[in-house]
């Protein structure tokens, strides 16, 4: 006998069926199936008996994937619990709280365990990074200066002004200098 499944996995799998749709089986064989996944332009494979599918949300969630909703429609059986994980059912769900939770008091009333303080672990400097803290602070100073000079009106003028011929390159540089000079509006 199957139990029905909790609320929340029920809701994942009537959405599953929805996007089902955009599977359609290619190869269905006894046990084995290939479908494409128009929405992903995929093709994949999966053993029913084995609980496999080669998209891994099927073994990873303990939840049928939508490929295998497909195949289970193509079939026309609608048994989709059979498939969901054991630990996913309601008896698993009802067993894992059948234990009492004890309250917990407010923090105010907890008590004082240690006078030895937990710190993190202390940073160690990964391979490829400057080994100083200076080294990192020059670095900053470098980018900043990089990106002031890329930005500033001038600079920008110049920078694209050495790429081209000297006569042009004396009339944009020009240009830059006399537009400096006059009042912004
Ligand atoms: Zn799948």
């Amino acid at each position: 006998m199957v139990t029905p499944l909790p609320p929340v996995v029920h809701r994942k799998i009537n959405k599953l069926i929805e996007s089902a749709r955009n599977v359609n089986v290619q190869y269905p064989g006894f046990d084995e199936f290939e479908v494409f996944d128009n929405k992903e332009e995929r093709k994949h494979v999966l053993v029913l008996g084995n609980q496999v599918c080669d998209c891994g949300m099927w073994q990873l969630s303990g939840i049928p994937c939508v490929h295998v909703i497909s195949c289970l429609l193509h079939r026309n059986v609608s048994n989709f619990e059979e498939h969901v994980d054991q630990k996913l059912r309601i008896p698993m769900y009802l067993q894992t709280y059948a234990d009492m939770i004890h309250p917990v008091p407010d923090k105010t009333s907890w008590p004082e365990v240690s006078d030895e303080k937990i710190w993190p672990p202390t940073k160690q400097p990964k391979p490829g990074k400057p080994p100083s803290q200076e080294g990192e602070t020059q670095l900053k100073s470098q980018k900043r200066t990089f990106v002031r000079t890329m930005t500033a009106p001038s600079s920008a003028a110049q920078f694209a002004a050495s790429s081209m011929p000297s006569s042009t390159q004396m009339s944009i540089l020009s240009q830059a200098s006399s537009s400096r000079g006059q009042p912004s509006h």
